[in-house]
This record gives C-alpha cells, structure tokens and sequence, in this order.
C-alpha cells in the first residue's frame, strides 16, 4: 500500500463491504495516506479476491472477526439490511478504544441494530456521506466520489465527542463538509430528498416496463432525457434500495401520503384546466431548483443518493455483472 500525503488519521481501518462506498473510501483512503492499513470483510470469495486484485486493501476476509481484530476504525459499508447480523458478529471482538462508523443511507435502524452489540469502550459514530452512482461493486469506486459533497453525522448521546471528531477529520480530508444532526432529522430529510425520488422513478420505470411489448419498444427507442434519468436512477442496486425502504419505513411513507396528495391535486388542476395552478406550481418548483444551483448543489448527472454523479462511473450496475 502507498502513502502518499498527509499524516495517517488510524492505523488500521476495517471496512465490512467493499462495494461502490466502501472501495471509493479505501481508494481515497490510499491514495492520501490516511490510515497506515486497510483491511475489510465482505460477503463472497469472488469480491474477496477482486479486492485483492485490485489492491484496495492490505487484508481481505470473508470472516468479519478476522477484519476487525486491530482495527482502529471499523467503517460498515454494507446494505443497511445486513447491520443486526454485522452487529452481532462485532460484540466481542473489538479492541477497548475502536471507533465504529458506518455510511448506511438511513440512521434510525442502523442504530437499532448496531448500537447493543458494541461494546464498553468501543465508540459508535454513525454516518452518511451523501454521494453516490447508481454502480455497485468494488470496480465501481473512485477516490474523488466524495469531494465537496455533504457527510451527515448523527452522534448517538453520551457518546464521546473525540470520537465524532476523529470520524468528521477523515471524511473531510476526502473533501466532504460534515454536519451533525439527530438520526430521526436525518430520515426525515432523505426521507425527501433520495428515498422518495427512488420510488418515483423505480415506479415510472415499472409502469413502462408493464406496457404492451410494442409500445415498451417504443419507449425505449423514443426515451427523452426525463425518462432517461428516470432508468439510471431505476438501475440503482435493488438490495441496497429494498433494504432503505423497508428501514426508513416511517418517514418515506409519511412523504409519500404528501406526495399522494399533491399529485391527486394535480390531477384535478388538469382535469378541470386550470392552467393557473399549473403555472403557479412549475413557478414554484423553478425556485427550488435555482436555490439548489445556487446553494453549489448541481452536479450534471443525478444519481443513486438523490445526489450527483461527479465523473463517469468506471464500475458496473449488478445487472452488468
Ligand atoms: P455495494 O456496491 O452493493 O457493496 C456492498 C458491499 O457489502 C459488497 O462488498 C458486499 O459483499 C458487502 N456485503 C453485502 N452483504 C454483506 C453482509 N451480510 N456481510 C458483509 N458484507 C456484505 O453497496 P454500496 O452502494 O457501496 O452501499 C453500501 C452502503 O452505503 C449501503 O448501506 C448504502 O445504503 C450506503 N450508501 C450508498 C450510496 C450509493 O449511492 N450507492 C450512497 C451513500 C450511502 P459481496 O460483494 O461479497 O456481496
């Protein structure tokens, strides 16, 4: 492994997964020399071997233990719907003064299902780094995938601060700016801005796909950027979606009994042609999308996360593979 930069933030970070986020992280991680080694557990043999091929980490394991025994930093970068069972395989087996973090894309659960199984003097951090593409896999990561995006911290009370501190150092020394906020104001917030723009597009994408065989023909043939963007949201990987939707069950159903609403609205503002409230609306909804350029938010392609695709993904979708 080369360091090449600045002072080593951990000796030894463990990652559990190494897909799109967590080789993305591992690559940066290199790249600046901000651990001294990199070890990681994930699933398969076959991700198991590609990591070392691809020379992400020092140590690769299909045995979490095995991962985590020295590490300072233990980074879970797993579907969030594997979190009790990572969880339970942790209590036990870390140093006293391990740091555990996570980048699951919601906070409420993964708390739930990590946070009893960890240990007296292990520290748990939970995260979100609010950057992604829709490719999967240890291929699919680059180390700039985090640069001058937003990292959302959600601290667990009475936790120690020094830990928070020491997670916020190395996300940002991979270009992120970090805030902290409550795991239930995180939900609700991506609850809004990436649970529910998945649904919408796994939905559009779904009723094409149910369209008589001639007519999907032609929409895919005649497919304007709305619904372009529509499929590579769609062909975001569906463990990781299926596991957000039935974790953050609360808040994207409250977002989507809103959204029922406004768009039944809608329906009745065409219906009875009033072309007014139409106009009002799409006045309204412009605003939003300057305040979002403005506010230094707009990326050219949207992504997985609800956020942006900074570069060409190198990797595969799981449907490539
Ligand atoms: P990914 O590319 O599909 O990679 C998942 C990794 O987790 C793989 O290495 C997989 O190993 C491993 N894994 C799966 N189940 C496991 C288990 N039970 N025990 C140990 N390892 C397991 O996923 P990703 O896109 O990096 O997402 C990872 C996490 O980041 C998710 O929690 C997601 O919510 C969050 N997140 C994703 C994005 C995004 O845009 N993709 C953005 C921000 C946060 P195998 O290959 O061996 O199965």
């Amino acid at each position: 492994m080369t360091n090449t930069a600045s002072e080593p933030l951990f000796d030894t970070v463990a990652f559990i997964g190494m897909g799109l986020i967590g080789s993305s992280l591992a690559r940066r991680i290199l790249r600046d020399g901000l651990a001294k080694k990199i070890t990681c557990a994930v699933r398969s043999e076959a991700t198991r071997d590609r990591v070392l091929e691809l020379g992400i980490a020092d140590e690769a394991y299909c045995d979490i233990k095995e991962a985590v025994k020295d590490a300072d930093l233990v980074m879970i970068c797993a579907p969030v719907g594997a979190n009790e069972a990572i969880g339970a395989q942790l209590a036990g087996k870390l140093k006293k003064g391990a740091i555990v973090s996570d980048v699951g894309s919601v906070k409420q659960a993964v708390i739930r299902d990590i946070a009893p199984h960890l240990d007296e003097g292990v520290s748990f951090v939970p995260g979100h780094p609010l950057a992604g593409t829709e490719h999967s896999g240890p291929d699919s990561g680059f180390p700039e995938l985090f640069e001058g995006r937003w990292c959302i911290l959600t601290p667990v009370p009475g936790e120690k601060e020094s830990a928070t501190t020491r997670v916020q150092a190395l996300w940002e020394a991979c270009g992120m700016k970090v805030e902290c906020m409550d795991a239930d104001h995180h939900d609700r917030i991506l609850g809004i801005t990436s649970h529910l723009p998945h649904l919408i597009a796994y939905t559009i994408v779904g009723t094409a796909t149910d369209l008589e065989d001639a007519l999907r023909q032609e929409v895919i043939k005649f497919s304007a950027s709305g619904f372009r963007d529509f499929t590579r949201i769609a062909a975001s990987d569906p463990t990781m979606w299926r596991d957000v939707f039935l974790n953050n069950r609360e808040a994207v159903l409250e977002v989507l009994g809103r959204f029922q609403e406004d768009l039944m609205a809608l329906q009745r503002a065409i219906r009875w042609g009033e072309g007014e409230k139409l106009f009002d609306l799409f006045t309204r909804t412009r605003e939003i999308r300057r305040g979002i350029v403005d506010a230094g938010q707009y990326f050219t392609n949207f992504s997985a996360e609800g956020e942006d695709r900074q570069s060409d993904a190198k990797g595969k979708s799981k449907s490539d593979k």
